[in-house]
């Protein structure tokens, strides 16, 4: 199959435009264009990009925009005729008309805009015809943080308006009026601060012009260098290319090379990043003298902690000594703390912030197929017929990935949504169960029974690849829908339909967060989301599979390094003898700690008992983030050495009695692992700001202050380390800062660099046989305990605008766009309590009480109230309490029982 670019053939691409088909026989820039951007669908509005095309060499051609039009088999194609010159001349030259004319060339000092280069690459036209004023006269818009709209720039090439809806899927941004007087509008609004926008910035990345432009003017800025690097906020992980000026960071833009976003990010990525040179960063050690903070020298400091660590270690013991590492830090800094703790100290006392959120999914996914990560990848939401959404709300807490399954939903796949809140994503999914919070195992108990019943099961995966099933199959058949149905608050017809749907579907996609795994039985939810997986055949092909959405940008990394204290680094068994001596000798030393060690939990508790006297802590909020606040306080109070590596003073720092500052994510190498086993290169942008040190040479100088100086050196270096890495853990193999490159490589790495997209293929489970396994619903003793007394039901979740305790977001201007903690309740609830929207309510528990205002939203049903958790003052973990998940004692943030009044 041949076309011909100005009579000479070329090979086709199936599926090909005219225009891909020109740009990949010459060049990008063959055939001018404005309405098109790569990322968007073609539109063909513009036809500057048109072109001629005949049937036969030298015939009748027809004059055809390129973008739109398929490239066929015997097409004489002519792209740079005298006629089509003249045509998108004469284009441009209309446009001319209603453009500011001081805006036709870029000055120096900025870098042309998209449609001044085509413009100089057409040529600039005379224009021959009246001076139109329907876009000159449009009041600039600049209300917005970080948007702002010039409109006497549009061209009316709809790009923002289409990537509104076509990347983000929002719609916000329109096209109204006709012919000349069309504009663009904002909803019903006028500005972009009053509208419902997200901010995402995805119209300011493909708006040509500077109609659309930040308020750092990232896209016409000349920069002394732009470098890519990994998001540190959450765990979708894209890539973000950083402008850089006198040192200085000026503006984000995100790559369209990037695998894991495709040139698109969410307002924390591309916009948030003023946190990181705040008056408020940290910028000297320093240790606590007489109740009060004072610098000292980072020699002075290191001595310090290593001599009362050291008294410690030999007045109670080894097991006195707790870590916990972050999962905000890189994977190699992760590697290292966890090797100080086990290694230089001599303890298996080490834990990070899975242990908060997904440490039931990585135990849960280890008991049903062996591996505890994501079974696939997020590009299979192409490829896949139906998306099981289960206690997570991307749109707001992983957008990007969010934005994806939103237009997935939109484009009609059949989508279910399991939640105790309606999101947005609920009110656009062909199946939402509404239920009661914390009765996960029931909903799911339901879902099979029906895929049993309906007789939808794939015996044929269930015989060959895994084991158990019959046990599960006799327990699910004689549950009592009835009885469920009541529990759950979900209709059994509504349920029935669910299941269905899943089940008849070829290829179905189950994504969890949050809302499954903070839960007294969330990793008996996550092992009853695998057996639906198996049960169906949707394990081991592209577009099906488990796939948690990873809180933190590393929390899948830090795992993998071995931050858990029954687990080393590459999820090995520290209580195993053989283990004990493989990591011994990786390490070069005589015997490595033989007991398993304390989860966060434990490690309070026992600091309470008297039994730990030190905690070591990198980058994480404790205190802020962890459940029933007072008794994290109370164990903090009666420890006799708190260390904190930290950006900013925080509720754990301020309690510390010495505090190392650390270097942001921009300011160090190394890599993160996204919720897809992806790792990436962070890339250092800029030098560490004030006297800050990255997190990984402040490990290495205290390892070395405590007597074990690590091999690579006594400089942090990522690339060391990684081959430090790869050589210790087993599925890493191939791993190398250099095979990295710029979009990745997915875990397992082999060898020879090859990675991995999709686990368990052909069944291959790493556990031989995958296991079903069966549970009862229980009630959570937070409601079997204190429901009588607190009969709402409290469950958190995240906002779009902040990231957890908001120690960054809030140092940026999100704060402006969101600055307050809400609780939202049923209108039915707040009628009787005789409250409005605003007002403020004390809502108790049996832990304390905070003071938050109200948002009145249909979203929660009569009894379930919802906050989040970013802002200090209220400090909403003063309520939650400690149940958590059994096997794994990661907190029930997602049930607490509460009442409120109005203050
Ligand atoms: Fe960063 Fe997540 Fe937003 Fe991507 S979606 S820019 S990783 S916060």
């Amino acid at each position: 199959m041949k076309a011909y670019i100005n009579n000479i053939a070329h090979p086709i691409i199936q599926g090909e435009t005219i225009l891909d088909f020109v740009r990949r026989i010459e060049d990008r820039n063959a055939i001018p264009t404005m309405c098109q951007d790569d990322r968007l669908e073609n539109f063909g509005s513009c036809r500057v990009c048109s072109v001629e095309v005949a049937r036969q060499k030298d015939g009748i051609t027809k004059t055809m925009a390129s973008c739109h039009t398929p490239v066929a088999n015997g097409q004489y194609i002519y792209h740079n005729t005298d006629k089509m010159k003249r045509l998108r001349k004469n284009i441009v030259e209309l446009i001319l008309t209603d453009y500011p004319s001081d805006k036709i060339f870029a000055p120096d000092d900025k870098i042309p805009t998209e449609f001044q280069k085509t413009i100089a690459q057409i040529g600039i036209p005379n224009i021959r015809y009246p001076k139109g004023d329907n876009h000159l006269d449009i009041e600039s818009d600049r209300a917005h943080p970080y948007i702002k709209s010039d409109l006497s720039q549009c061209i009316n090439c709809y790009r923002c308006v289409r990537a509104c809806e076509e990347i983000q899927g929002e719609m916000i941004l329109n096209m109204s009026g006709r012919g000349f007087a069309t504009n663009i509008i904002k909803g019903f609004d006028t500005t972009f601060d009053e509208s419902a926008c997200v901010s995402c910035g995805a119209c300011v990345q493909t708006c040509p012009t500077e109609a659309l432009t930040d308020t750092y003017e990232t896209k016409t800025l000349i920069a002394d260098k732009t470098v890519r690097t990994t998001c540190t906020y959450c765990g979708v992980g894209c890539q973000l290319d950083v402008s850089v000026i006198d040192g200085k960071i000026r503006g984000i833009q995100a790559p369209e090379t990037a695998e894991v976003n495709e040139g698109h990010t969410c307002l924390k990525g591309r916009f948030a990043f003023q946190f990181y040179d705040h008056p408020d960063r940290l910028r000297e050690p320093m240790i606590k003298k007489n109740g009060k903070f004072e610098i000292v020298t980072w020699n002075e400091t290191y001595d310090f902690i290593a001599t009362k660590l050291i008294q410690i270690k030999n007045k109670y013991g080894v097991d006195a000594i707790g870590g916990i590492s972050s999962s905000r830090a890189t994977n190699e800094e992760n590697y290292l703390m966890q090797k100080m703790i086990r290694v230089a100290l001599g303890t298996n006392n080490i834990d990070g912030c899975a242990r908060v959120c997904h440490a039931p999914t990585a135990f849960g996914m280890q008991q049903a197929f062996g591996t505890g990560a994501a079974t696939n990848s997020v590009e299979d939401l192409k490829d896949t017929d139906a998306i099981f959404l289960f206690g997570a709300n991307p749109v707001k807490g992983h957008p990007v990935t969010g934005a994806k399954i939103k237009q997935a939903f939109m484009k009609g796949v059949t989508s279910i949504v399991v939640d105790p809140v309606k999101t947005k994503l609920a009110d656009l999914a062909t199946h939402f169960l509404q239920v009661r919070p914390g009765t996960n195992v029931a909903i799911l108990n339901m879902i099979a029974h029906y895929i049993v019943t309906e007789n939808l099961v794939n015996q044929d995966f269930i015989d060959t690849y895994t084991d158990k099933y019959n046990d599960f199959k006799d327990h699910v058949i004689d549950l009592d829908m009835d009885e469920l149905s009541e529990l759950t608050g979900v209709d059994k017809d509504v349920v029935k339909a669910a299941a269905i749907a899943y089940a008849k579907a070829d290829r179905a996609m189950e994504f969890h967060g949050l809302g499954v795994t903070e839960h007294f039985q969330g990793s008996k939810t996550v092992m009853l989301l695998s057996n639906l997986a198996m049960m169906t055949g949707n394990v081991g092909r592209k577009g099906v599979g488990l796939n948690p959405l990873r809180g933190q940008n590393n929390v899948q990394g830090a795992a993998d390094m071995g931050v858990q204290p029954h687990q080393g680094a590459g999820y090995l068994d520290v209580n195993d003898p053989k283990i004990q001596q493989y990591y011994a000798e990786k390490y070069g030393i005589a015997k490595m700690p033989e007991k398993e060690g304390l989860k966060i939990p434990d490690m309070l508790d026992a600091a309470i008992e008297g039994k730990i006297k030190a905690l070591y802590i990198m980058g994480e909020d404790t205190i802020m983030t962890d459940p029933n606040s007072y008794h994290s306080i109370k164990a903090f109070e009666n420890l006799e050495l708190i260390v904190v590596q930290e950006l900013f003073m925080t509720a754990t720092s301020e309690m510390a009695d010495v505090v190392l500052p650390a270097s942001s994510y921009f300011e160090k190498n190394g890599t993160f692992t996204n919720g897809e086993r992806r790792v990436q290169r962070v890339n250092k942008v800029i030098e560490p700001i004030g006297n800050t040190k990255p997190d990984g040479q402040i490990i290495i100088d205290m390892m070395h202050k405590l007597g074990y100086d690590q091999p690579t050196g006594l400089t942090y270096d990522a690339a060391n380390i990684i081959e430090e890495i790869a050589d210790v853990i087993p599925f890493m193999k191939g791993l190398t800062w250099e095979g990295l490159g710029t979009n990745g490589l997915q875990w397992p790495i082999k060898e020879d660099g090859t990675d991995t997209k999709m686990l368990h293929i052909d069944g291959a489970f790493k556990k031989g046989k995958g296991t079903f396994h069966h549970f009862d619903f229980e009630e959570s003793p937070e409601i079997v305990e204190h429901g009588a007394n607190y009969p709402f039901i409290l469950t958190t979740g995240r906002e779009l605008e902040h990231y957890n305790s908001g120690t960054m977001t809030r140092r940026t201007d999100n704060q402006s766009i969101l600055s307050k903690d809400y609780l939202e309740v049923n209108p039915r609830d707040a009628k009787i309590k005789g409250i409005t929207d605003e007002d403020i309510v004390r809502i108790f528990s049996d832990r304390g009480s905070v003071n938050i205002p109200v948002k009145i939203s249909k979203n929660v049903k009569k009894g379930i109230l919802r906050t989040t958790f970013h802002q200090p003052e209220v400090f909403i973990n003063i309520i939650t309490g400690s149940v958590g998940d059994k096997e794994t004692m990661t907190p029930e943030y997602k049930v607490v029982a509460v009442d409120f009044e109005k203050v």
